[in-house]
């Protein structure tokens, strides 16, 4: 079960296997075992209510059915599957690319989410598409896939993006959506999990934060990145109380 086998029950067991446990062991651990203890360094000091996390868990239901079906409809039909670039020999394209086709994807996906992001916050399109997502104004782990059924559709496009444009292997999705899943659950958790001063390091400048994405679901504008801030800086699209809210929340005492 650690790699589906193409049918649709495997590939929606992996993605729901992956979301209940990441999204899962993140509200166990922050919002159960140590909610009293860090309940001060919360981004946004209030907590969501049994409703909010009843409407991002049916969400997050819907939108695995879509990020299943979709893959087994391309993966699992050998007529269209022969037209798309997969491939099960690593010698075909190389160790080196095997090893760099990952962090190609998430270039991708990062360039490819901001753009669509972006887009859906287009007032014709935003209503239709997005909002179900920003309803979590104060997400938990759990929005980590609350889309409306149309956003997920949008979403898992990136990977018929992939299966048409660059080389890729059952491990690279594996990894690819692994890190993708542990990244946004990460970027939904309420807490920031990076040093203080990160977001002033050569690195952190580039790279997005839990504080950043949170500041997203708060006003709803600017911060669009998903993993990177390299798009949101060229078109300065990062929030201008960014650095500052940064700064107060990872320097909050306990009272
Ligand atoms: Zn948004
Ligand atoms: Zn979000």
């Amino acid at each position: 079960m650690f790699f589906p086998n193409g049918s649709f029950f495997s590939i929606f067991t992996l993605v729901s296997l992956r979301y209940i446990i990441l999204a899962g062991l993140a509200f166990l651990i922050w919002y159960i075992i140590r909610k009293k203890k860090i309940a001060f360094k919360k981004i946004q000091p209030r907590f969501p209510v049994l409703k909010d996390y009843q409407r991002e868990i049916l969400y997050s239901i819907i939108t695995m059915f879509i990020f299943s079906i979709i893959p087994w409809l391309i993966l699992g039909n050998p007529e269209i599957k022969k037209h798309t670039t997969w491939y099960t020999d690593i010698n075909r394209h190389g160790t080196l690319y095997f090893w760099l086709a990952v962090p190609l994807m998430l270039v991708m996906h990062d360039t490819y989410f901001y753009f669509t992001h972006r887009l859906m916050h287009h007032p014709k399109l935003f209503k239709l598409f997005h909002l179900v997502h920003h309803k979590s104004t104060n997400p938990s782990p759990w929005a980590a896939f609350a889309f409306h059924p149309l956003e997920a559709v949008v979403e898992i496009g990136i990977l018929i993006v992939y299966l048409f444009t660059i080389p890729v292997m059952k491990a690279h999705l594996f990894f690819f959506f692994l890190f993708m899943m542990v990244y946004n659950v990460y970027g939904h958790l309420g807490w920031e999990l990076y040093p203080k001063n990160f977001h002033r390091t050569w690195i952190g400048k580039w790279i997005n934060t839990s504080i950043n994405h949170n500041q997203h679901h708060q006003y709803f504008t600017g911060n669009y990145g998903l993993y990177f801030l390299f798009w949101d800086r060229i078109f300065g699209t990062i929030r201008k109380d960014y650095d500052s809210k940064f700064d107060e929340v990872i320097n909050r005492k306990a009272a």
